[in-house]
């Protein structure tokens, strides 16, 4: 009695995953197990969901577990489960396509991490196909819990597979594996048993092997902190999160009001997007009285907490909540809210007790914060004081907090300042630094592209509102140089007179590029400076606002800026005069003293211009 056998390609990108699973990661082969037995539990899972609001279920009374078979003589490694099943249609979009979203990013990236470090692998989980790494057959037999006939699914790996209807079966899926001729230790008891206490022994279910449960069966999170070791919280961890090492930090925290919340989170060691992969999925699993609800859960921690690895188990959670009313549940809101806080809480103390250690987490994960500070008004407050920047007072590398820098204001400041530049050296040489050494004032450095709209959405930090040292309208009141030098400088600048000349021929000169042109009553040493009038937009945000227009192909848009000039200086003295004796040559001067600004900005000017008017100054310098 044969039925009939169908034969199907398997999708190209499967097929690339295939090879580079077949062909360069066969010395991480303990994986597979790892990888069918998380499905088998997966399928356990998501029957134990269904069987909550479901009545008529197919093959009901079979008890929830995990079955490995081995077969040392015919080299067979063969696991079972009685979990939700496959239908045929099932079997086919399941296991021949890769369900992955951006599936071709995801093969790319994998063979990329391959070729890197094969321990990246697990990171990734490549799931089901790992089974031709042992394997140089596999079948699955599976039969869905809507009692729907059954279907073995075969394949070699290569090109193809088939599917035969199978009679029979019982609720859930069995895979064969037929082991490779230098594969055949799967088959040994010891060799199993080890790998499944090394990366299993935390799935929820049984795994029986030879009748022997070899797992221990349990909810960590629900135990209570003191009676777990050092040990079990790390094995869990790798357990979690795919890990190869131990975590960064843990923050275990139950909570029966205002809400029962048991949870169990992790910082991993490394940032897989500082690492040049994708964005990773978040990480943590939301579970309802120790039911599994919804894995790599999207709605119970805000999306830039997404490099968190853990649980969060919930009591107040309907069991039979869907997972597509996740997104909008009031109820879930709450947990959310309050989980966060937590945390955000537990990063506060954990930077208070060992800054050194904070700092490495800064390091790593700091744009994640920051990224909530852009994208989340609701924990700003808490955010606010785990940000962290270099400033005018801190160590080269050793960014300092905004409560420290609000600490060490003296009496009367009632602002927090920064500026950006491309690194440390480059700020100090600007423009912008000198008024507030002069004044000694600290002012925080901003290097990244994202710190300024952090800055700008968090707005004020302790009731002091954080402003830009590029704003035109700063103010920072009189300075502290004796009277004596002033009167000096005094001496030495432009009379009124001169500068309001200079000024005006400054507005014609430059009608085309600047809004505005003042004197100047904070520069000290630098001839110009530009500033911004819109008080909100900073040259940074601008810079790389302009940017990505010209990523979409669009024109970058720049508001005119405001010059400053320093009445001091020697050069814009001289210009007052050239103005006068050769204005073309004066014109040539001024704009380049914008250009100059401009760069110490950050801004863009047109690089073909300046060379040609600077060669122009150059002769004329040179005597040529
Ligand atoms: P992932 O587990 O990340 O989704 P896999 O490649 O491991 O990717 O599995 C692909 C899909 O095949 C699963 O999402 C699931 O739908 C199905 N599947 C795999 N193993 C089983 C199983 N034992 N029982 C039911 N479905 C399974
Ligand atoms: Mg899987």
């Amino acid at each position: 009695m044969t039925s009939q056998t169908t034969t199907h390609e398997f999708q190209a990108e499967t097929k690339k995953l295939l090879d580079i699973v077949i062909n360069s990661l066969y010395t991480e082969r303990d994986v597979f197990v790892r990888e069918l037995i998380s499905n088998a539990a997966d399928a356990l899972e998501k029957f134990r969901h269904e069987s909550l609001t479901v009545d008529d279920l197919f093959d009901a009374h079979m008890p929830l577990e995990i079955t490995i078979d081995l077969d040392k003589e015919k080299h067979l490694f063969t696991i079972t489960d009685t979990g939700i099943g496959m239908s045929r249609a099932e079997l086919e979009g399941n296991l021949g396509t890769i369900a992955h979203s951006g599936s071709s990013t995801f093969v790319t990236q994998l063979a990329e991490a391959a070729r890197k470090d094969v321990n990246l692998i697990g990171q990734f989980g490549v799931g089901f196909y790992a089974a031709f790494m042992a394997g140089h057959t596999v079948r699955v037999q599976s039969r869905s819990w809507d009692g729907s006939e059954g279907h073995e699914w075969a394949s070699d790996g290569t090109g193809s597979y088939t599917i035969t209807e199978e009679k029979g079966l019982h609720r859930g899926t069995r895979i064969i594996v037929e082991l490779k001729d230098d594969a055949h230790d799967y088959a040994e008891k010891w060799k199993i048993e080890q790998i499944v206490k090394q990366y299993s022994s935390f799935v929820s279910f049984p795994v029986k092997l030879e009748d022997e449960t070899i797992n221990t069966v349990q909810a960590l999170w629900t135990r209570s902190r003191s009676e777990i070791s050092e040990e079990e919280y790390n094995e869990f961890y790798k357990f979690v999160g795919n890990a190869p090492s131990d975590p960064l930090y843990r923050l275990h925290f139950s909570a029966d009001a205002p809400l029962a919340i048991n949870a169990l989170l992790f910082v991993p060691t490394e940032n897989f997007e500082h690492l040049g992969f994708g964005r990773v999925d978040p990480g943590v699993n939301l579970y309802c009285q120790r039911v599994l609800i919804d894995q790599h859960s999207k709605h119970i921690l805000p999306e830039w907490l997404r490099f968190l690895k853990g649980v969060v188990d919930s009591e107040d959670l309907p069991l039979n909540i869907s997972r597509q009313s996740l997104q909008d549940n009031a109820l879930l809101a709450k947990v959310r809210k309050v989980i966060t806080k937590r945390f955000l809480k537990y990063l506060d103390e954990e930077a208070r007790k060992d800054p050194k250690a904070y700092l490495e987490f800064w390091k790593t994960f700091g744009i994640y914060l920051k990224e909530g500070v852009t994208s989340d008004y609701e924990f700003q407050k808490e955010l606010g004081k785990l940000i962290r920047f270099e400033s005018s007072r801190s160590e080269d590398g050793v960014p300092v907090s905004l409560a420290e820098y609000v600490e060490r204001m003296a009496e009367g400041q009632d602002a927090i300042y920064y500026i950006s530049g491309p690194n440390r050296a480059a700020i100090e040489a600007g423009p912008y630094v000198e008024m507030f050494t002069r004044r000694d004032i600290e002012i925080l450095y901003t290097m990244e592209p994202i710190d300024d709209f952090v800055l700008n959405h968090l707005g004020e930090f302790e009731d002091k509102k954080l402003i830009s040292a590029d704003r035109a309208d700063l103010d920072l009141g009189e300075d502290k140089s004796s009277d004596a030098d002033k009167a000096e400088e005094q001496k030495d600048s432009l009379d009124q007179d001169s500068s309001a000349a200079l000024v005006d021929w400054l507005k014609k000169a430059l009608e085309d590029k600047v809004q505005d042109v003042i004197i100047s009553k904070r520069l000290v040493d630098s001839p110009a400076m530009i500033v911004n009038p819109d008080g909100y937009m900073t040259s940074s945000m601008e810079r790389v606002m302009a940017a990505s227009r010209m990523e979409k192909g669009m024109a970058p848009e720049a508001g005119k800026k405001n010059l400053e000039i320093n009445a001091a200086s020697p050069l814009v003295k001289r210009l007052a005069e050239l103005q006068k004796s050769d204005e073309p040559f004066a014109q040539a001067v001024a704009e380049q003293i914008y250009d100059n600004a401009m760069i110490q900005a950050g801004l863009v000017v047109d690089p073909l211009t300046l060379v040609e008017r600077n060669y122009k100054i150059l002769n004329r310098a040179a005597g040529v």
